[in-house]
């Protein structure tokens, strides 16, 4: 069978990075998480004290940076690395959230991780989610999914996962944190976050985790018969 990359975009806290976890499993994809990289360049910006606004700066960074993604034998989860550095906790702590979106709008970090997205489809059979993968990475994507979800769920959720990650956010904290990044990340210059015409709306407002898995596999397998 013909393998195809499927892209799936949508705002913070959707739920897409579940759903193409669980579709990439059950369709023996890779899955590639493309906010994971953004969020490692985050923390190597900040670790390093490096200046947005120093274009010099910011390219001598990028250019120490190698982002990796392993699979952790024990627990068959994909991990990110940082160079050498597992950072896949690090990268999901307040700290970085809080200025991820900042650095993402900067087109040298587009261009250093677009480039490496579109390394890791080259051979398809990649389910990668992000904010512009069906419009920048991959836009001849076999299948675009565009999820979206109402405020106060996503709050909740994102909410549910920082504390199972031993992380007490305050609800409004969660809130304002998602409505200032999905403000960045739409409306930035480059590649800003937007539905692609040719992407299908998964709304998770009402859906469980199984269903709405179970809508995104549907879509997936028969798209795939179709280029078959
Ligand atoms: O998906 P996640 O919430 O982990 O992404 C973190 C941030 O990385 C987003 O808020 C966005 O600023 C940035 N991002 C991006 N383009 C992508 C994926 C993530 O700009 N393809």
């Amino acid at each position: 069978m013909k393998k195809v990359n499927i892209a799936i975009d949508g705002f913070s806290a959707c739920g897409k990075s579940t759903t193409a976890k669980a579709m990439a499993r059950e369709l023996g994809y890779l899955y590639v998480d493309s906010g994971a990289m953004y969020r490692a360049v985050t923390l190597y910006f900040l670790d390093h004290n490096i200046t947005l606004t120093n274009p010099r700066e910011v390219q001598k960074a990028l250019d120490n940076i190698k982002i990796t993604f392993h699979v952790n034998p024990k627990t068959g989860e994909t991990e990110t690395f940082l160079n050498v550095l597992r950072v896949e906790e690090e990268i999901r702590t307040m700290r970085v959230t809080e200025h991820v979106s900042q650095v993402s709008a900067l087109s040298p970090v587009r261009k250093a991780m677009v480039s490496q997205q579109q390394k890791f489809g080259k051979k398809k059979g990649v389910v990668m989610d992000g904010r512009d993968i069906g419009t920048v990475v991959f836009p001849d994507a076999a299948l675009k999914i565009f999820m979206i979800a109402d405020m106060n769920i996503r709050v909740e959720r994102r909410q549910k996962e920082l504390f199972e990650k031993n992380q007490l956010v305050d609800f409004e904290e969660v809130k304002a944190n998602l409505a200032r990044r999905d403000a960045i990340d739409s409306t930035r210059e480059d590649s800003p976050l937007k539905q692609a015409d040719d992407a299908l709306i998964i709304d998770t407002t009402y859906l469980t985790l199984d269903e709405q898995i179970e809508e995104g596999l549907n879509l997936a397998t028969s798209r795939i018969l179709e280029q078959n």
